[in-house]
């Protein structure tokens, strides 16, 4: 039997990544192995105790050194333009709690 860490290994690999990508046109994708949200879950990260934003699926997140997530909030962040309301620091800051454990934001109704 296949294990599900072994199929969340497996799906990463360019090949595979590829086909998705070409599935799923028009989604975006998780900012470290490229998978479409179509197919994979994005890891959520609370910015304020209702509103969250993700950058990588649940897989990489796992995964990622906060560099990895720092260079990718950023790149998200520059995509939505000057107004989002918040700054960069404001949304490294909640990414680099929640790496670590302590979300700054716990929505209590998840
Ligand atoms: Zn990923």
């Amino acid at each position: 039997m296949i294990s599900k860490k072994l199929i969340d290994k497996l799906i990463r690999r360019k090949p595979f990544v590829t086909l998705f990508q070409a599935s799923a046109p028009g989604f975006s994708r998780c900012a470290k192995c490229g998978l479409p949200w179509k197919y994979a879950d994005g890891h959520d990260v609370n910015y304020t105790d209702s509103r969250s934003f993700f950058v990588m699926c649940r897989y990489c997140w796992e995964r990622a050194t906060n560099e990895e997530i720092d260079k990718a909030i950023q790149e998200l962040v520059e995509s939505w333009g000057t107004d989002s309301g918040y700054t960069l620091q404001h949304y490294l800051q909640c990414a680099m709690m929640d790496k670590a454990g302590n979300p700054l934001f716990v929505d209590e109704y998840k």
